[in-house]
């Protein structure tokens, strides 16, 4: 069985690792990470960038702005460098090293809320200082994913119809949850076309996306302070919540079979094959999960062994595991 298939037609975004031949998980994984931006957030950042381009808002001379944990800003820096546009991206210190670099090498200007988080979460403060901005200088313009359809339509007119070319006879498939673009988008699609579909959303311990208490979480991307105004949970059949020591473990585990993924495959994969395990690991069902990016923004924290270790505890990643030596 091979482990990694594509379509004949391949698209980047097309590709699939067969995780039962590398894990034993009966699962698909969709490598969003090797759209041209390195995630799957180009997807609604095009879908963003067009849609105000249609709706008159941006012209020569605007400056986009968005508050961003790292992939949406450097799909933002990519497009809004390839059209002409300034971006300025507000992010915080929860966001990767190598996400900021990329975004400057790309020419963008990144502001990052400092710690300690500030009353009401760093998402609070980077919306409050997007706004800040916007009121100061009419050319900026925020696209804010956080509400914008655009975000959600994206993953209904490209990702969804994706998974059902490569995968038409699928059961469930398991969506981390952010801003719930990539949820919401997938989720209305095949509720529309294909309701036999399970749609199971994964999301961290601490998040309150879908009502549970908050905790401190330090994986960026995934999870959320405030429920998602994106988020309609009558399109959602089950939610998997995954602590990050467990994102952490899936991601070395991963690591450890060649396969470098970013720190939300990692809670995406956790959730994916718990919701697997307590079904008996269901003989003959079609399971995809989707993997929002790849490892290497990721090198000075889910891959470093001191930071795993600061974070969560010195037995996080277990006596054995290669990176201790
Ligand atoms: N994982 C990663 C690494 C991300 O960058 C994002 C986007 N914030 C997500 C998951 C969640 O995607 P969405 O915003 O579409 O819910």
């Amino acid at each position: 069985m091979p482990t990694i298939s594509a379509p004949q037609e391949f698209n980047e975004e097309d590709l699939y690792v067969d995780l039962d031949a590398v894990l034993g998980i009966p699962l698909h994984l969709k490598c969003e990470g090797f759209n041209f931006t390195g995630s799957v957030k180009q997807k609604a950042a095009l879908e963003m960038v067009e849609a105000a381009e249609e709706a008159g808002r941006l012209s020569p001379g605007s400056v986009l702005v968005e508050s961003s944990s790292g992939n949406l800003g450097v799909a933002l820096s990519v497009i809004a460098a390839s059209k002409g546009y300034r971006f300025v991206c507000v992010t915080d210190s929860r966001c990767n090293l190598a996400s900021k670099r990329l975004m400057e090498a790309l020419g963008a200007t990144v502001h990052t809320i400092a710690e300690p988080a500030p009353e009401g979460g760093f998402l609070g403060a980077r919306i409050a200082y997007v706004r800040k901005l916007c009121e100061e200088d009419a050319r900026y313009v925020w696209l804010n994913q956080y509400v914008n359809p655009a975000n959600w339509r994206a993953h209904y007119r490209y990702t969804a119809p994706g998974i059902h070319r490569s995968y038409p006879e699928l059961d469930v498939l398991f969506v981390g949850a952010g801003t719930t673009g990539t949820l919401m988008g997938c989720a209305r699609w095949y509720k529309e076309h294909r309701p036999g579909v399970r749609i199971v959303a994964v999301d961290s311990v601490g998040s309150v996306a879908f009502g549970h208490p908050p905790s401190p979480r330090m994986i960026p991307g995934l999870g959320s302070g405030v429920r998602p105004a994106l988020l309609d949970e009558d399109f959602i059949d089950d939610v998997v919540l995954v602590p990050e020591p467990d994102t952490v473990r899936m991601c070395h585990r991963l690591a450890g079979r060649g396969f470098l993924f970013g720190g939300s495959t990692g809670t995406v994969v956790s959730g994916a094959d718990r919701w697997l395990a307590e079904r008996g690991g269901p003989a003959g069902l079609s399971s995809v999960a989707i993997s929002p990016d790849m490892g290497e923004r990721y090198l000075d924290t889910v891959y470093h062994t001191n930071w795993v270790q600061g974070v969560y505890g010195e037995d996080t990643l277990g006596p054995a595991h290669p990176s201790h030596e």
